[in-house]
């Protein structure tokens, strides 16, 4: 049976909009009563248009974002009400890899330097210790020793990357949030950071939650995936379930919308208009607006989630019993 790493229940997480398009002082509704398990060794996708609220979720697990109201629990201890030294602890255990490598390494740090510094900070290693673990981390990510004394401007886009993997694995983390990692890459390279982050899990035992828009990247990567619409999960399914059975209507148009992976296996849906505000969100059903198999209890009613099998959920009236 499948250990759950995180769970999250019936989370919230609002905020103030800025300025831009939405307006000064708007609450958006990011996240709006998601629950989730993320089960050890597993990479767990979501997936969802821009502004759907994957990066706020991701955000909100690495405490980055406060929730307004829910429990985020890593193994069993509510992350939403640590203390100082306790948020200190659990940071170690939760790293992440940003989507850009040109930007998340310091340009005036030498790589042995960027490595060094979490060990540093977080542990009491001599000196011996560090340079042994930096060499051991850094040719798990298939980079020479050799390379430690330059500095990132000398690296290609996907050795960067492989450095920012490497300094993510530093502090043998349990749990890896991948932000967009191959997006800001050469088509060419993503398949090498693709295979490595495959290989770092299966040999690690790693837990990754990846956020990507990038459907292909899902695809040779997740184990299972979470949908999500406007701040809500609306299907949830292993790989298999989602990209060859896919049930809810805005699965089956994002799918749609990248048939070279999906092929001819799945009704084709194309979605109209725009993703309504998240400050305005629609009532019951929040893709009625953009449904085309919309009711009118679609407009009034918000569905319940509906068990497929034990992994496979979605939430839609067409699946309400
Ligand atoms: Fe469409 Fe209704 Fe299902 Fe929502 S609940 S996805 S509006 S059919």
């Amino acid at each position: 049976m499948q250990k759950e790493l995180i769970k999250i229940r019936d989370l919230y997480v609002e905020y103030k909009s800025s300025n831009g398009i939405l307006g000064k002082n708007k609450t958006i509704y990011a996240v709006n009563g998601i629950s989730l398990d993320i089960y050890k060794g597993e990479i767990l996708a979501i997936a969802g248009e821009s502004g759907c609220g994957k990066s706020t979720l991701a955000k909100a697990i690495l405490k980055l974002e406060t929730a307004k109201n829910g429990d985020i629990c890593f193994e069993n201890s509510n992350i939403l009400k640590l203390d100082k030294k306790q948020v200190k602890e659990y940071r170690k255990k939760v790293q992440m890899i940003f989507q850009n490598p040109y930007a998340s390494l310091n340009p005036k740090m030498k790589i042995i330097d960027t490595l060094k510094e979490p060990l540093k900070i977080n542990t009491n290693l001599s000196e011996i210790e560090i340079t042994k673990n930096i060499e051991e981390k850094i040719a798990l990510v298939g980079l020479d020793k050799n390379c430690l004394n330059l500095y990132p401007h000398e690296f290609s886009g996907g050795q960067r990357q492989r450095i920012a993997i490497a300094r993510a694995l530093m502090l043998e983390p349990e749990f890896i949030l991948a932000d967009e990692p191959v997006s800001a890459l050469d088509v060419s390279i993503q398949a090498q950071i693709i295979n490595l982050l495959k290989d770092l899990k299966e040999k690690y035992n790693l837990t990754f939650l990846l956020i990507t828009h990038d459907l292909s990247v899902i695809k040779f990567l997740a184990d299972r995936i979470a949908i999500m619409y406007l701040g809500e999960i609306v299907e949830i399914g292993t790989n298999t379930e989602i990209f060859s059975n896919p049930k809810h209507p805005y699965t089956k148009a994002l799918l749609s919308s990248a048939p070279q992976i999906t092929k001819n296996n799945i009704d084709k849906l194309t979605l109209n208009g725009d993703l309504p505000s998240p400050s305005n969100p629609p009532l019951g059903c929040k893709f009625h607006t953009r449904c085309p198999f919309a009711m009118q209890k679609c407009h009034e009613q918000k569905p319940q989630e509906a068990n497929l099998s034990d992994s496979h959920k979605v939430n839609c009236f067409l699946y309400n019993k």
